[in-house]
């Protein structure tokens, strides 16, 4: 079985062989390691190989392995929130995470920012766009994502990073490299609009290199790195 570094180690030359083959400059592309249903070891691990990044969908389960990872005295770590979120569990999230990567209506945002305390940095945000318009999915519809954008950027304990998406895999490369280019399109709009953003959540094991190819500044990579997850992860 492979171990975590090596896995590590092959994901980091996929993005590197990704952005070469698709002009982009490899320290451009940051990767996220979604350690999801796997234990602080993991992450330990992970860490030990020279990863910061670590994403979470379970409020609860993110919290408890920031704190474990804590007692393990891992140091720079930097944790991601990537699933959907209710606002009965903000709190937490505001107390014990870097970043959110799914804030997808301004009752969450105000929430985050109410809760963020005041010893932390701002919370680093980015809008989940539902970009391929999938039903009972999470995300802002593109045609909004503007507006959200600009009442987070008001928020005092927010800073507006960027935009995630997570489309429905794609049954080949250019179909999935053409989904990701409409969220590509909506962050310049962003930009466009005088938002400062530098963040495009988006790319996951099966399908980063499209999203690379498509202007990914930040890959989402859980599987090809820890496994197989023996539980259904969707958030
Ligand atoms: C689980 C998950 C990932 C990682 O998925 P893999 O296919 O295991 O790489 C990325 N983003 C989100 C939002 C996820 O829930």
């Amino acid at each position: 079985m492979a171990t975590i570094s090596a896995n590590l180690q092959q994901v980091r030359e996929r993005v590197t062989a990704a952005c070469r083959r698709y002009g982009r400059d490899p320290g451009s592309v940051s990767l996220l390691a979604v350690s999801k249903t796997f234990g602080v070891d993991a992450v330990a691990q992970a860490h030990a190989a020279g990863q910061r990044a670590f994403g979470e969908n379970y409020v609860q389960e993110g919290v408890e392995k920031i704190e474990a990872a804590r007692r393990l005295g891992l140091t720079g770590l930097e944790w991601h929130c990537i699933g959907p979120l209710q606002s009965n569990k903000t709190r937490p999230v505001a107390e014990h995470f870097d970043w959110v990567h799914s804030v997808d209506r301004l009752k969450i945002a105000q929430r985050l920012s109410d809760q963020r305390p005041p010893g932390l940095a701002p919370l680093q945000v980015c809008i989940q766009v539902n970009i391929d318009g999938g039903a009972n999915k999470s995300g802002v519809a593109p045609g909004e994502a503007l507006a959200l954008a600009q009442a987070v950027v008001a928020l005092p304990r927010l800073r507006l990073r960027g935009l995630m998406c997570i489309p429905e895999p794609a049954s080949d490369f250019d179909s999935a490299r053409a989904v990701f280019a409409r969220a590509t399109d909506l962050f310049r709009a962003l930009q466009a609009a005088g938002l400062r953003v530098d963040t495009l959540s988006m790319g996951m094991s099966d399908d980063l290199e499209a999203a690379i190819a498509a202007g990914s500044t930040m890959v989402r990579v859980g599987s090809a790195i820890f496994g197989r997850r023996s539980y259904p992860a969707g958030g």
